[in-house]
């Protein structure tokens, strides 16, 4: 019998294929209370088992590195992390003294550090609770000599489970997955992280999931899912496959024409030129980007060089890297943002005391201040590289300075670069400096930076953190920054105003300018360039592509005039953009 479920939708797209459960037998055996060896013996077993997960999840890591990308590989090196863990390793050695087994030690001291994360209010804390499972139960199964495999399915199927971890969805082979559904779970798992990279569609948190699927019959059952809209039928009925199978038609469709766009530049319908460019988080992303049609990028995440290392890179290390991202991008300009690290992201080679709001201490342009040796080398990599890409007609370089809050700041940074081109005998001159608008003095603040800058880039991420007070790590509290605010986005038009009137170009690289309808906004502002996670590119162009300038302008400012908050300033938005265009705005978009 049908039965139709909605849970929430966790990655986008739609799927029809049969239901495979997955067992997931993450218990074993009920592992032994006490120990019987020796409390030396038993904690050679602890500490093999955690060294054995820690590799086969750095190995896990360097797979997915390969196979999806390296943002996502992260997640299982933050795995290996907690296997690695010194204070975990000492919690459980001290049950384990008191009498306890390396199996509940071990589980013992995970549930306690995951109780920690379960406590907090945060929905991305609580996510993180999940992961220290999925460790947990890999270093039980060493402990009891199991392997940690995921049963897979035949045939291409929807995988159906209680709850799934990053490491069995990474597990899952790809080409027979349709979608994931899950019973628990959240958007912001990085079960869901992944799915989203890997164009899975998934919904998660749909109650009731496992005694339908169950109680639908012995055999194959079919399940239909919308993985945008969060719902999924079970048993799906003649009409439910008519419409999935015409939307799987309409969304391949859809991706044969915007992979003819590719090559195409980002413009209006009347010729209103707007770039396109793609955010860069390390190398991995590069062919990626390009594929995608990026033009050059408007933020590379130079962070990445930085963090997990115990020395700082070499100016020759760093050298290697940004000309490789400006050998990607011929004739395209990339700009690079100095590395943005702060007490969250901390560099184990800069000394620094601990800070109770790290968000609000000592990060971006003020750790380059504090520590200019670092910012000075790096300035100097950036400036050796884009010397050569300019000889060799590779990228152009430009420069871009994170987290500005006063032009003090600027001039201070400024005043740096200035003296490493000098020590080099470089022209700075030739390489356009830029700002990022990301924090509210700096937006209120802009006509003066403008004058300072070649250019100004609105981060929306950490900018709608700090307006309106809300921890952008926080998923209880994220659906309080929308860039569609009417505040927000009168800002935000007047952070463009002030930048063109003052000489500067000016560009948006946070997450709100991978949204079609935003984008459309934005170009309806006077917004010069747009940088976004590649994904977006193909979706945002062809938006763009079918809406005349005047048409966006217009959009923009009865939206600002009539809505009262975000929900209607979108609704004003789609009403007067989906008059010019023939599709839902929203289809397939990320
Ligand atoms: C931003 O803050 O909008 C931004 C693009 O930078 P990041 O997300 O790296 O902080
Ligand atoms: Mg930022």
């Amino acid at each position: 019998m049908t039965r139709q479920l909605t849970g929430r939708g966790a990655a986008p797209g739609v799927a029809l294929a049969p239901a495979f459960v997955l067992e997931t037998d993450a218990a074993g055996s009920p592992p032994p209370e006490t120990r019987s060896n020796s409390a030396e013996d038993e904690l050679a077993r602890l500490h093999q088992a955690l060294r054995t997960a820690e590799s086969q999840l750095r190995e896990l890591a360097e797979t997915v590195a390969e196979t999806v990308g390296e943002a996502d590989a992260e997640i299982f090196e933050a795995h290996a992390e907690f296997a690695a863990d010194p204070e975990l390793a000492s919690i459980a050695g001290e049950a384990i003294r008191e009498g306890a087994s390396a199996e509940r030690a071990a589980i013992d001291a995970f549930d306690q550090f995951r109780e920690l994360l379960l406590a907090s209010s945060s929905e991305y804390l609580s996510a993180r609770a999940e992961d220290l499972v999925d460790v947990r139960d890999r270093v039980v199964a060493i402990l009891q000599g199991r392997e940690v495999v995921v049963a897979a399915p035949e045939q291409r199927s929807i995988i159906v489970a209680r709850e799934l971890t990053p490491s069995q969805t990474a597990g899952l082979p790809r080409p027979l997955i349709a979608a994931l559904v899950t019973e628990t779970g959240s958007p912001t798992s990085h079960a869901a992280i992944l799915a989203r990279s890997l164009g899975i569609p998934a919904v998660v948190a749909c109650e009731g999931l496992l005694d339908a699927v169950a109680s639908a019959g012995d055999g194959d059952v079919d399940l239909a899912v919308d993985g945008r809209r969060g719902e999924v039928v079970v048993a799906p009925d003649d009409d439910v496959r008519a419409t999935i199978e015409q939307r799987l038609a309409e969304e391949e469709q859809r991706r044969a024409e915007l992979e003819a766009l590719r090559d195409r530049e980002g413009r209006t319908a009347d010729g209103h030129r707007v770039e396109l460019a793609a955010n860069i988080g390390s190398p991995e992303d590069l062919p990626a980007a390009v594929e995608a049609g990026a033009e050059g990028s408007g933020l590379v995440r130079t962070e990445f060089l930085f963090q997990d290392r115990r020395t700082a890179p070499t100016v020759d290390d760093q050298v290697g890297f940004y000309l490789e991202v400006l050998r990607a991008f011929p004739g395209q300009r990339v700009v690079f943002r100095t590395m943005d690290v702060g007490a969250d992201k901390p560099l184990p080679f800069v000394d620094r005391d601990p800070e109770d709001n790290p968000a609000l201490g000592l990060r971006g342009i003020r750790l380059h201040l504090a520590r200019p040796e670092l910012l000075r080398d790096q300035l100097r990599a950036l400036l050796r590289a884009g010397a050569t890409a300019a000889q060799e007609d590779a990228g152009r370089l430009a420069i871009m300075f994170p987290l500005v809050a006063t032009s003090a700041e600027l001039e201070a940074a400024r005043e740096h670069l200035a003296a490493v081109a000098t020590e080099d005998g470089v022209d700075a001159g030739q390489f356009e400096v830029g700002v990022m608008v990301e924090v509210p003095s700096a937006a209120l603040g802009a006509a003066r930076l403008a004058r300072q800058a070649d250019f100004l880039s609105i981060g929306t991420n950490d900018l709608l953190q700090y307006l309106f007070a809300v921890d952008r790590l926080h998923g209880g509290v994220a659906d309080l920054a929308d860039p569609l605010e009417p505040d927000a986005l009168a800002l935000m038009a007047s952070v463009i105003e002030a930048g063109h009137a003052n000489g500067a170009w000016v560009g948006v690289c946070g997450e709100a300018a991978s949204d079609p309808t935003i984008a459309a906004a934005l170009v309806g502002l006077g917004v010069d360039e747009l940088s976004m996670t590649r994904v977006a590119i193909p979706e945002v162009k062809d938006t763009l592509a079918r809406l005349e300038r005047g048409v966006c302008e217009r959009a923009v400012r009865a939206a600002l005039d009539e809505g009262h908050d975000g929900a209607t300033v979108r609704a004003v938005l789609d009403r007067e953009l989906d008059r010019e265009l023939d599709r839902e705005l929203d289809l397939g978009s990320n």
